[in-house]
């Protein structure tokens, strides 16, 4: 590898580590200000925002340890074959640069992934040393998200956790079989082994710490995992169920979905074509509906269309709507909570706020209209003092009235 200064290490291992989607939003167009015009880009890398457990947005410095590796996973731009440049941080660089950026208030913390070198548990090391100095050498009491290595020494990955504030492990794909095709070193079963034995050290720890207050904590913010869409064939309602599956059995604080983008010398088993953002979007969505709006993941994948995949034009909880009409109108007067929640357009701040409202007076349309942003998705699927939606929650065209408008933008603006 030839001799790099910091600063070329740091190009090459912030850029590398643009493809991880667990801590950044995607989604907005491409736009830069090189050459010297205007300012800003949302194209840059190497720091991503986060939320800590307490609802902060924070910003973190986000690099790669190294993007060599002896893998060869055929998603991946670092993988053993792929033709980039190849850069190497020590502990000790990175220590030192998350301190540099604290200090000069970049950043609020560090969010460290990497490739793996010589084997995965010499990779290990050397991140748990990294978060290891920061903690004890010098007293960083800033956010950590470590992402570790399933294949390394279950007590290397438990150090982690003491550590760093939240660890992941990724599952990468949503099937086994897609596993075997694009990523055939990695094991499926070793990568939930290390999400058990992570779930158990992390409840553990909740527990010391709730009967001694002087207990250390461990992996406070929990952990996490990413899982890539649209590289190989599992549909939208494979990848809900193996979701569903992963925040059951593992306590997962999230899954990020990343839309799978081709990469620069991509394997020939990849598709050409990355799949619509949307799909990620919507992916998003029907996580939302799982966690915050009480739906199974059978009634999710109910929304999705006979070949499993979830409409892109309208949202799922929309679309699920509109499958399952005999569930509505749903009378905003009595209905309890959780039939309020499955009322397209109406969100669990407004759900909260009209349990609230109803119990001093009877609703109208009118009072509804003020909580949420469109009426018209809502009006219906409800009904309310002085009105009955009647036909129209059985129009057959209804799909269609409720699909949002796309506008025209201007072509010279
Ligand atoms: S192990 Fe990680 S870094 Fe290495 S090729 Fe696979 S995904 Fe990429």
């Amino acid at each position: 590898m030839p001799q790099l200064d910091i600063q070329e290490k740091l190009a090459i291992l912030a850029d590398a580590a643009k493809y991880d989607a667990s801590c950044s939003s995607s989604g907005t167009a491409r736009r830069d200000s090189r050459g010297g015009k205007g300012m800003g880009s949302t194209e840059g890398m190497g720091i991503c925002h986060a939320y800590a457990p307490d609802g902060r947005c924070i910003s973190l410095l986000k690099i790669l340890l190294t993007n060599s590796c002896i893998f060869d996973c055929h998603y991946c731009i670092n993988r053993k074959s792929s033709n980039v440049r190849r850069a190497r941080f020590t502990a000790e660089e990175v220590v030192r640069l998350t301190l540099a950026f604290y200090r000069r208030n970049y950043i609020e913390g560090l969010f460290l992934s990497s490739g793996i070198i010589r084997s995965p548990d010499y990779t290990m090391e050397q991140l748990v040393e990294v978060a290891r100095s920061l903690r004890e050498d010098h007293d960083f009491r800033g956010y950590i998200h470590l992402k570790t290595i399933p294949d390394a020494d279950p007590e290397l990955v438990r150090l982690a956790g003491v550590h760093a504030d939240r660890v992941s492990i990724n599952v990468e794909l949503p099937t086994a079989a897609g596993l075997a095709r694009l990523a055939p070193e990695k094991d499926g079963e070793r990568i939930e082994g290390a999400m058990k034995s992570m779930r158990m050290a992390i409840e553990d720890g909740a527990d010391s710490k709730k009967r001694f207050k002087s207990a250390p904590s461990f992996a406070p913010a929990g952990q996490s995992t990413q899982m890539i869409v649209g590289a190989d064939s599992a549909t939208d309602a494979d990848i809900v169920g193996k979701a569903s599956m992963l925040y059951d059995r593992f306590r997962l604080r999230r899954v990020y979905y990343s839309a799978f983008s081709p990469i620069p010398d991509a394997s020939a088993v990849l598709p050409l074509r990355r799949p619509p953002l949307m799909r990620e979007h919507r992916l998003y969505q029907s996580d939302w509906l799982m966690r915050f709006y009480g739906f199974a993941p059978g009634e999710v994948a109910a929304a999705a269309d006979p070949a499993g995949m979830l409409p892109l034009d309208i949202d799922p909880k929309l679309a699920w709507a509109l499958k399952f009409r005999e569930s509505f109108p749903v009378d905003v007067n009595r209905a309890p909570r959780e039939l309020l929640l499955r009322v397209p357009g109406l969100g669990v701040k407004a759900v909260d706020r009209l349990l609230k409202s109803r119990r001093w007076r009877r609703l109208r349309l009118d009072d509804i209209a003020r909580l949420t942003v469109s009426i018209v998705k809502v009006r219906p699927f409800v009904c309310a003092e002085g009105w009955q939606p009647t036909l129209l929650t059985d129009r057959a065209d209804l799909g269609a009235w409720l699909e949002p408008k796309t506008n025209q933008l201007e072509l010279f603006a």
